[in-house]
């Protein structure tokens, strides 16, 4: 992509309604656009990370087994009447009437929808277990939207669904989940800690949210300080075996949001105890029965009889995740993209674009990057050195290639490495080579 061409509204000034940092750059570097309070466009440069960030989620999902769908945003209310939730979600749910006068709603998440669609559509126990998950947009019209994509009111959610026969069938389905999240942000490049969290109805362990440890997370956590160093990118998970041992290992010392914190297991702890402020990327959590009853939704079991199906509900926040990448990494000249969610891979700057063999350079390198499957932001445009640097920093692209008249005459280009700072003098041939290597 040709920057003289790119759609890129970048901003100097920082905008003042904006309190938290990956507020203000995706502002700054034209990720995005406010439409109303909470409620945002997504600018082509924003657009890129969203997508990443979800093909990963996706990626992890469709590994696990859990198969995608897509329910529509608006729903009828009548399901959440029958679930006792339509008049206990309150003023959250935005509520519409159809031209018809019937009620319908934006979904603020799908429990209803997917244990209305199980219940007309599976009947045994064979058909069991199910992992479903959908990535599609929610709205909540939350008291405070606020820190930009982080609590806004319309927002990308992937949300998965879990159908088994019993309580043991729900842990490994749970278990699954819990592993495959692991998983997932640490491909971000995060370190997301998994978090006990309230329990909800049925009590026991199985709910825990996963957090990023941030200055301007919302939610006060505390856990063993082994945990912030830890490596929690598990790899090479076979998803057949039994994942208690791994979850274990994971969650043997302690982890907890301010739902669940124990002052007891806290004061044994003393030194080892780190509290600090997280924000919530993901929710897995188990409800058992609780729908499945309300609604009906039942199986004939081996034995003949109808079952009320053990449900569990996992969710991410695909559009909170771009701004907690952001909070989780950035320094005072912009962001600072993991590889694997940068929109692109590489900034390419001409620092001199009406000089022919800069135009040549720079064209060719071009070409054989994207040739190679590297996607490149390429800085064509005339303008002053330091504005582009500054831009190219505030953007947080990976690599930055930089190429000049002078560097040329000796057939060389300097490669930088955003996260670093480290700037090497490089042939066009080595450039290319580092770059399809990195
Ligand atoms: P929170 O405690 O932050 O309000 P929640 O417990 O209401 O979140 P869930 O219903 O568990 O959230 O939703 C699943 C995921 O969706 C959360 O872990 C979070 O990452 C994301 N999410 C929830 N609310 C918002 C929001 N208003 N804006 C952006 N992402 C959100
Ligand atoms: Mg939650």
């Amino acid at each position: 992509m040709r920057l003289s061409q790119y759609f890129l509204p970048t901003l100097k000034e920082t905008p003042s309604e904006a309190k938290v940092v990956s507020h203000r750059l995706m502002l700054r570097a034209g990720m995005i656009r406010q439409s109303s309070a909470g409620i945002y466009s997504w600018l082509p440069l924003g657009l890129r990370v969203l997508r990443k960030i979800e093909q990963i989620v996706r990626a992890e999902q469709d590994a696990i087994g859990c198969q995608e769908m897509l329910m529509p945003t608006i729903q009828p209310a009548d399901p959440w009447r029958e679930s006792g939730r339509y008049d206990a979600y309150g003023p959250e749910m935005l509520r519409i009437t159809d031209r018809h006068g019937r009620d319908m709603l934006y979904g603020p998440t799908n429990e209803e929808q997917i244990t209305e669609i199980f219940r007309e559509t599976v009947r045994s126990y064979k058909d069991l277990p199910k992992l479903l998950y959908h990535i599609q947009w929610k709205f909540r019209d939350e008291v405070r939207p606020r820190f930009g994509v982080m609590r806004g009111r319309e927002f990308l959610m992937k949300d998965a669904y879990s159908f088994d026969l019993d309580t043991e069938g729900a842990r490994r389905s749970y278990n699954k989940m819990f592993v495959s999240y692991l998983r997932t942000f640490g491909r971000m490049g995060l370190k997301a800690i998994p978090m006990r969290a309230e329990s909800g109805p049925i009590g026991g362990d199985m709910s825990h949210e996963f957090v990023i440890l941030a200055d301007t997370g919302e939610s006060e956590v505390a856990c063993h300080k082994d945990f912030v160093d830890m490596d929690w990118a598990a790899a090479d998970i076979d998803y057949e075996d039994d994942l208690q041992p791994v979850i274990d290992r994971f969650t043997a010392k302690y982890a907890a949001t301010d739902d669940e914190r124990n002052p007891d297991i806290e004061k044994s702890m003393a030194a080892d105890l780190a509290v600090g402020r997280g924000i919530e990327v993901g929710h897995i959590f188990y409800f058992g029965d609780k729908y499945s009853r309300a609604m009906g939704a039942t199986v004939t079991g081996p034995d003949g009889e109808e079952i009320a199906v053990e449900m569990g509900s996992y969710g991410i926040g695909v559009s909170r995740l771009v701004g907690a990448v952001i909070e989780a990494s950035h320094d005072e000249r912009g962001i600072i993209w993991p590889r694997p969610v940068a929109p692109f891979r590489v900034g390419l700057i001409d620092l001199k674009p009406d000089d022919a063999a800069c135009a040549a350079a720079c064209d060719g390198l071009y070409r054989k990057l994207w040739d190679r499957g590297i996607e490149v932001l390429y800085d064509d445009r005339a303008g002053r050195a330091g504005v582009k640097f500054a831009e190219m920093d505030l953007i947080g692209l990976p690599w930055q290639v930089v190429v000049g008249p002078r560097g040329l005459k000796t057939g060389g280009v300097e490669l930088k490495n955003r996260r670093s700072g480290d700037r090497e003098e490089l042939s066009i041939d080595q450039t290319l080579a580092k770059l399809t290597e990195s």
